[in-house]
């Protein structure tokens, strides 16, 4: 790490927090510590992320939008790194055997730290992939899995790289992926042969195209003889027009590659991913192109949130480096007065917002990581749902979802037991209920369908918006090319991040399906009680806030499902983005926070295996705990605010009605002209004023609400539970003082 350099003075504290974590504590929080082919993967992808990839920024590659001959030069980084290859198994050339979800986060991470576009470039390849490998046959599968390897030596060969086209030029895909033009026609078909295709499809924006030899791309029929529409695989030698078309004209991540792509090629039909089969003369592709992209996306869209998430925490030491040197130099100040050695840092908000700003980068890796393993748990109990569909024989579409649909009490039932003290169970039942793939399918696909949008939305969306913050701690420096750590750039490309493989409006949608779910709020429902648990154990934690802060959400949720609006309309409706959309954002902010509190609770609990880490892990215990407590009060705070505007905004007047007997006509004139519109019960009135909003009755039976009564109690209960959140706050920001950094970072500027 070289030299460490601390401030000398504010030493009336003990420092709670030493170092920056370095990768042993990673390892625990985002459980990888047991896995060696990851840690080696972590390393390879740092050295070609600070050596290469932030020599060509620190250059001023990123000052254009060309695919230069030095950009070029990153493949063969990225193909030693190992990136190319790590979707193959080890036997073939790969470096990690099993899922590789994880692998790929970690890879990402680590290249976002310097630089996005790089990142997007390493991943880009894999998303062409994405199709064929989660929906082609296997003879797809094996003949472009074995063609993008990188050349082994000695080999004498192309090795190809591939590029995803689905978005098109305007007014066609974009957010709505149903509009495409992209079309598909029978160019031949002789007797007994395969039938030859004609495609035409024009891309926006699409990444690697300035290189890529293969595309998977997205088309619909255009031709009586093929059914609906499908993902077909181009080739740079097939016959006809494989036009790059023109760079597109980039402010983001120009060390990738996007361009505008026309094509207008013929292709044998056993180019369409996943294959076909023929009924009547009529070619029916085996998976439209929704099934396909929704399968890639599903995964890859975890990978982008990870992406923000590290250009957060990469802020960290940048920010403390430039807030404490600010006045150093020149005659400005002598070393051990508070000027020379904090210098910004003597300032609580530039503390406290940098704290919000590791808090934030610190629950967005939880989320993005926890998914990430989720998806390679989730893989194997998939591959197992398929066996159990192919041996019982159901084939359709339906029939699966209709099996599906029926496990979900059983799946609820599940969930609700493994909550339960094994003690107080029924066990021979959770025990049943737990060795059944398809209920643990049900369980772990209803998670997984909130938690990929969750992570793309929050990551990127709010990510963004606290890059800000991080560049506005920069001062001046930070809107410049010369701003260490890129945090300029990074802030930019966040916003990227936010916009492609589906902006946040698309993710907002996905949950406004997916949060409903039965068996996945049976599990938010469990997760109230754990952070009451948790709250009970660790208070330093923010858990019991956040659990008020759930339970708030769950009330919201379930009365906007059943409430109409002063007009009478259902609140509760896709058409309706202004309350799900809002709800959508409140529970990202929920799920963030959680899994940042486990991940700390892992450190907690596994940090003392690590010898290494004995001395200085009650440091990152303390420093995280407040850091849990400090996301946990602003997740409460946001998801307060917006369900309460969320479930009084709709009406038009108060909900509670009032009944009295003994109040005088004068009292009721003067609260009615205080607050007008409440109904006109003083003591009622007097009782709102007087206890804040709580709205507890003090004297008898004199207000009845109707409906809101859970809403106001979990309101003011919530409120209730920020105590001490501050206070973690100025611990927090202490620490930032006292914590050492290297002297110099360890990549260049
Ligand atoms: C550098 C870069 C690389 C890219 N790489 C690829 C690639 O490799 N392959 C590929 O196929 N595509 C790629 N894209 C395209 C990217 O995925 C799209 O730009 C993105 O999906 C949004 O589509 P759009 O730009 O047409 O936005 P639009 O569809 O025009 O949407 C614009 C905005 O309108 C609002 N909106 C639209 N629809 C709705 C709705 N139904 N509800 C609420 N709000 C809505 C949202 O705020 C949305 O952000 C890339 C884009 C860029 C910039």
């Amino acid at each position: 790490m070289g030299t460490m350099i601390t401030p000398r003075s504010g030493t009336e504290a003990a420092p709670a927090l030493r170092t920056l974590p370095g990768d042993e504590v990673r390892q625990v929080m985002w459980r990888f510590s047991e896995r060696y082919d990851l840690q080696m993967l972590v390393q390879s992808a740092r050295s070609a992320a600070r050596g290469p990839v932030a020599r060509l920024v620190a250059g001023g590659a990123r000052n254009s939008h060309d695919w230069t001959e030095e950009k070029d030069k990153l493949l063969s980084v990225f193909d030693e790194a190992g990136l190319t290859s790590l979707g193959a198994e080890t036997a073939d050339g790969g470096l990690v055997d099993g899922p590789k979800n994880l692998a790929l986060a970690l890879a990402a991470f680590e290249m976002a730290w310097v630089d996005g576009g790089a990142a997007t470039g390493g991943m880009a390849g894999h998303l062409a992939l994405a199709p064929i490998h989660e929906r082609g046959t296997p003879e797809q599968k094996k003949l472009y899995a074995s063609r993008t390897m990188p050349l082994k030596p000695g080999e004498d060969r192309k090795a190809w790289r591939g590029a995803f086209a689905l978005t098109e030029p305007l007014p066609y895909v974009g957010v709505d992926t149903n509009t495409l033009s992209g079309k598909l026609s029978v160019a031949s078909w002789a007797p007994g042969q395969e039938p030859m295709l004609h495609v035409e499809k024009r891309g926006r924006f699409i990444t690697n195209m300035g290189f890529a030899n293969f595309v998977t791309a997205a088309v619909d029929s255009g031709d009586a003889r093929i059914k609906g529409s499908c993902m077909v695989i181009l080739e740079e030698g097939d016959k006809g027009t494989f036009d790059r078309g023109a760079p597109t004209r980039k402010l983001v991540h120009q060390l990738s590659s996007t361009n505008d792509p026309v094509f207008s090629l013929e292709v044998p039909a056993s180019r369409i991913v996943g294959g076909y089969t023929v009924k009547d003369g009529v070619i029916i592709p085996n998976h439209d192109h929704s099934e396909v992209i929704a399968a890639v996306f599903r995964r890859t869209r975890v990978t982008v949130g990870l992406m923000t998430a590290a250009k957060l925490l990469s802020a960290v030491e940048p920010v403390i480096r430039y807030g404490r040197g600010r006045f150093r130099g020149g005659e400005m100040g002598t070393p051990g007065t508070p000027r020379y050695d904090l210098g910004l840092q003597q300032r609580e908000d530039v503390l406290h917002r940098l704290v919000d700003i590791w808090a934030t980068g610190e629950a967005a890796a939880s989320m993005g990581f926890t998914a990430a393993r989720l998806f390679d748990d989730f893989e194997r109990i998939e591959h197992r749902k398929e066996q159990i569909f192919a041996e019982r024989k159901i084939t359709s579409g339906r029939a699966q979802f209709k099996l599906m649909r029926e496990l979900e009490p059983k799946a609820v039932e599940y969930v609700k037991l493994a909550a339960q003290p094994p003690a107080q169970r029924d066990e021979q039942r959770f025990a049943a209920l737990e060795a059944d793939p398809l209920v643990q399918f049900v369980v772990m696909d209803a998670l997984a369908n909130v938690l990929c949008p969750a992570t793309k939305l929050w990551n990127t969306g709010h990510g963004a918006n606290m890059m800000r913050e991080a560049v506005s701690l920069m001062g001046g420096y930070g809107i410049t090319e010369d701003c260490p750590g890129f945090l300029g750039q990074k802030w930019m490309d966040s916003q990227l991040e936010a916009t492609y493989e589906g902006p946040e409006a698309v993710q907002r949608r996905q949950l406004t399906a997916t949060m409903t779910n039965e068996v996945f709020l049976a599990q938010v429902q469990q997760w109230v009680l754990e952070l009451r648990r948790i709250g009970d154990r660790r208070p330093g934690t923010g858990a019991c806030a956040l659990g008020s802060a759930m339970e708030l959400w769950l009330w919201t949720i379930r009365h906007l499902l059943d409430a109409k609006d002063a007009a009478g309309k259902p609140l509760y409706h896709e058409r309706r983005q202004g309350v799900t959309f809002p709800l959508a954002d409140a529970l990202c902010w929920l799920i963030a926070s959680r899994l940042q509190i486990l991940d700390l609770i892992a450190l907690e609990e596994k940090g003392p295996e690590n010898p290494a880490l004995a001395e200085a892990l009650p440091g990152f215990v303390g420093f995280f705990s407040d850091l849990c407590h400090v996301q946990a009060a602003h997740a409460a705070g946001e998801v307060g605010r917006i369900c309460a505007e969320l479930v009084h905004g709709y009406n038009q007047h108060p909900r509670w009605e009032v009944e009295c007997s003994g109040c005088s006509g004068d009292a009721v004139d003067a609260l009615e002209s205080l607050m007008p519109g409440y109904g006109a019960c003083a003591r009622a009135l007097t009782d709102v004023v007087e206890n804040d909003g709580s709205h507890q009755p003090k004297a008898g039976p004199c207000v009845k609400f109707t409906g809101l009564e859970g809403f106001v109690r979990l309101r003011s209960k919530l409120d209730g539970c920020l105590t001490g959140s501050r206070l973690a706050k100025d611990r927090a920001a202490q620490a930032l003082t006292q914590v050492m950094i290297p002297e110099a970072l360890d990549y260049p500027m």
